[in-house]
């Protein structure tokens, strides 16, 4: 196991679950000191310390975040705004409280979150990742509310790049196609036109895993990456890149 960030701070939320809970392990298990950030307590449970059991929906979650983890280790040098929730609805179908919800967590919470610990993270050197999606990159049926809120995390992601290189911060995202992730399993269980939109379309014929996804993070956050920001890396076994041969 390579050891790239020996010495260094991250703050990961979702951290509980799916693609948070592989990235914190890969920075722990390459060196990484891990603030685990989750709504979900028994999430958790299994998780290593230091975490926090918070929903970055309050309005203090940005405030609590920052005193725990400069409690921990001073400076943060990555951040990685992962925590999701997802929204397979038309447009027709949503709710206020639906699109309040996505927007809210996928969108306002990172925002906020990102706002607030800018003056806290390592300058220079500092990174964030933003888990975006491909349904933040292209049309898609019935995904409106969660498209529109990763496209606009997609978009924030290109935005910082380019107002904190300045600062010697770079700001990355990746783009998850079909991951088997309790948000993404649950759909492929009870969805058949998903199941087929999704793993018959994908030229590399299997589902991810949120190892693939945590893998890429770790090397937008990385040595190899310096030169790199503002650039959405898709994790999708080609599904945005090809069209399979029905
Ligand atoms: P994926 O890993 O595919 O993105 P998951 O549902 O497995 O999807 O992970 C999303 C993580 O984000 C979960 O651990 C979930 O508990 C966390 N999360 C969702 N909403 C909130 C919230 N309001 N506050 C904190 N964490 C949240």
């Amino acid at each position: 196991m390579e050891r790239r960030f020996l010495g260094k701070t991250a703050v990961v939320t979702g951290a509980g679950n799916g693609i948070g809970l592989a990235t914190a392990r890969r920075l722990q298990a390459e060196g990484a000191e891990v603030l685990s950030v989750d709504w979900n307590a028994d999430y958790l449970a299994d998780c290593a310390a230091p975490k926090l059991t918070i929903d970055l929906a309050d309005d203090d979650a940005p405030a609590r975040i920052i005193t725990a983890a400069k409690a921990q280790f001073g400076t943060v040098d990555m951040l990685i705004n992962n925590a999701g929730v997802a929204g397979p609805k038309t447009l027709a179908d949503s709710s206020d409280a639906l699109i309040d919800h996505v927007m809210g967590i996928n969108v306002r919470a990172a925002m906020r979150l990102t706002r607030d610990m800018l003056p806290h993270l390592t300058k220079p050197g500092g990174c964030i990742v933003n888990v975006c999606s491909v349904f933040g990159e292209i049309g898609f049926p019935n995904t409106a509310p969660y498209a529109a809120s990763k496209g606009a995390l997609s978009q924030l992601t290109r935005q910082l790049a380019a107002d904190l290189s300045a600062d010697g911060i770079r700001v990355n995202g990746v783009a998850p196609g079909v991951i088997n992730t309790p948000i993404v399993a649950e759909r492929i269980a009870s969805d058949a036109w998903y199941r087929r939109a999704m793993i018959e379309t994908t030229p590399i014929r299997r589902v991810g895993t949120a190892e693939d996804v945590a893998g890429g993070i770790l090397f937008l956050c990385g040595p190899d990456a310096q030169f790199i920001t503002g650039h959405i890396l898709n994790i999708d076994g080609g599904w945005l890149a090809a069209r399979v041969a029905p």
